[in-house]
């Protein structure tokens, strides 16, 4: 019980989990080469000695007991404040543990339905948050053809699906693609990907399980090597997160681990309470990624002696009205925060929305400038070891000399980080992740459309038009 410590933290996934890697059978993730940047940037999470990350970091629960922040529910805009600063701090796999927020937002709809199961979310969130436990976000199914349902599906197992039910628990089987960072946590929560009707109460399944739990098995992918240096690679050097390919092979769930079991009436529930708060942090890292790309840009262009173009100035200025728009969205979101009935303090639902969408639809128009106002060395800089050999580092040293102000090292170190952050593997990681983690652009838009007060857009429409509201249109 209590906070761990980073070498706890590692020892505790030492557990017998089944985890795959390229081919090749894990036995000791916390030893495996390719799990030691992941499990560094992890271990951060649990590295409590620093008295002002500590502050951070950590928070008195309703006991006393010092926990992680990430369990504490907001209850004033201080603490929603609080929150986001934690999150602009804490690794991807503090980040995805926030799913307890949302299973603690939906606990009274859960327990208008069934009490034992907002009991369930209750005991496990207390678990996880007494015993300093890491828990990832288990939504997304495979979804075989996407224009037929659950139960329509060729292979009934393409949604996650109770195969049983017995006197102790259900039994569960299907996959989750693309969960982050499922090898390296300690809880694997489980919910629908999203609404189901009642042909598919057995679609209708959420849990909490183990990682080590018999029949679950994890594949990995990464776009970061086990090994790349610094200097090279300055962003995915020291930071990389593989996703997870989660399989449940006839998973036993005993029913006080589990949330939902085919009440199918929260399915939609649950799926959109976990929708806030992932985009929420999708917003968060976006806040801090364009300020990069906005540093970025200015730097490569008084490096080049650009700085007196119009065309980079023009180019510069987007890129602050992009920064600007999405720190102004997260600000407003948690100035304009709503409370559930209760009590729990969450970011504007609308604003997170929103700005999660113009993150995600101008991105690639954000890198596009920033590799323009850059140019060709963004790809083909030479790296640190031919710096680093006297007669090659000889040239480079004088062809890449561009001003007496501008430092050979500082200039690759600058082009290093935006090809890294755009262009390689991991600038391809982030691209697709703007579009697709917290849900597609489509989830987004769903959620603005059924959000947005557009009753009273159309009557404001309407009387600016010098039209009276027909009756239906009035009533609504
Ligand atoms: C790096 C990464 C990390 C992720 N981490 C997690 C995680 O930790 N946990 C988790 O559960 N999921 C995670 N995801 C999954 C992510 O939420 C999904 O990729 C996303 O919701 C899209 O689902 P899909 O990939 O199945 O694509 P699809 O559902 O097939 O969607 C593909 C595209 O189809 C279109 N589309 C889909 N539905 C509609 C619609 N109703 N109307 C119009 N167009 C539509 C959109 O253009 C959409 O982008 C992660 C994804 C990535 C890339």
């Amino acid at each position: 019980m209590g906070l761990k410590t980073p070498a706890e933290y590692r020892e505790s996934l030492r557990d017998g989990r089944v985890v795959y890697w390229d081919g090749e059978r894990i036995d000791d993730v916390a030893r495996h080469p390719k799990f030691q940047i992941p499990i560094a940037v992890a271990e951060r999470d649990y590295d409590y000695a620093d008295p002002t990350r500590r502050e951070i970091m950590t928070y008195h629960d309703e006991d006393g007991a010092l926990a992680h922040r990430v369990f504490q529910i907001p209850r004033s805009e201080t603490d929603l404040a609080a929150r986001v600063e934690l999150m602009h701090d804490m690794s991807i796999v503090g980040g995805v543990t926030g799913v307890f927020m949302a299973l603690m937002s939906v606990k009274d709809a859960v327990a208008e339905v069934s009490p034992q199961y907002a009991a369930n979310i209750e005991r496990m969130y207390r678990h996880v948050r007494d015993n300093d436990l890491r828990a990832a976000e288990v939504i997304t199914d495979p979804k075989g053809d996407r224009s037929r349902r659950a139960h329509e599906q060729d292979d009934p197992d393409l949604y996650v699906r109770i195969v049983r039910r017995t006197d102790e628990g259900i039994v569960v089987r299907g996959a989750k693609l693309h969960i982050t960072a499922a090898s390296l946590v300690h809880e694997l929560v489980v919910m629908p990907t999203k609404g189901m009707r009642q042909d598919e109460t057995d679609y209708a399944v959420s849990f909490s399980i183990p990682v080590n739990a018999p029949g679950v098995s994890i594949i990995n992918r990464s776009f970061a090597p086990p090994e790349l240096n610094a200097f090279d690679y300055p962003a995915s050097g020291h930071h990389s997160m593989p996703e997870g390919f989660v399989v449940f092979d006839d998973v036993f769930v005993p029913w006080d681990r589990v949330f939902l079991a085919g009440e199918v009436q929260l399915a939609s529930r649950l799926a959109q309470a976990l929708g806030l708060w992932e985009r929420t942090g999708g917003l968060v890292g976006s806040v801090a990624t364009s300020r990069l790309f906005v540093g970025l840009a200015q730097l490569v262009t008084e490096m080049q002696g650009k700085e007196r173009d119009a065309i980079c100035q023009n180019t510069i200025a987007e890129l602050i009205c992009y920064a600007e728009m999405l720190r102004m969205g997260l600000d407003y979101a948690c100035t304009r925060y709503e409370t559930t009935p209760s009590g729990m303090v969450h970011p504007n639902a609308l604003a997170v929305n929103t700005a999660k969408y113009y993150y995600a639809a101008n991105y690639h128009d954000a890198v596009k400038k920033l590799q323009d106002l850059a140019g060709g060395l963004v790809l083909t800089l030479p790296s640190e070891a031919d710096l680093r050999n006297e007669a090659s580092g000889r040239y480079i040293r004088k062809y890449l000399h561009t001003k007496q102000s501008v430092d050979v090292e500082t200039r690759m170190r600058v082009y290093n980080l935006i090809r890294d952050l755009t262009a390689d593997a991991y600038g391809g990681w982030h691209l697709v992740v703007a579009l697709q983690a917290g849900g597609g652009l489509s989830a987004q838009r769903v959620m603005m459309n059924r959000i947005y007060d557009l009753a009273g857009a159309k009557a404001a429409a309407l009387a600016a038009a010098g039209a009276a509201a027909p009756k239906a249109l009035a009533a609504e």
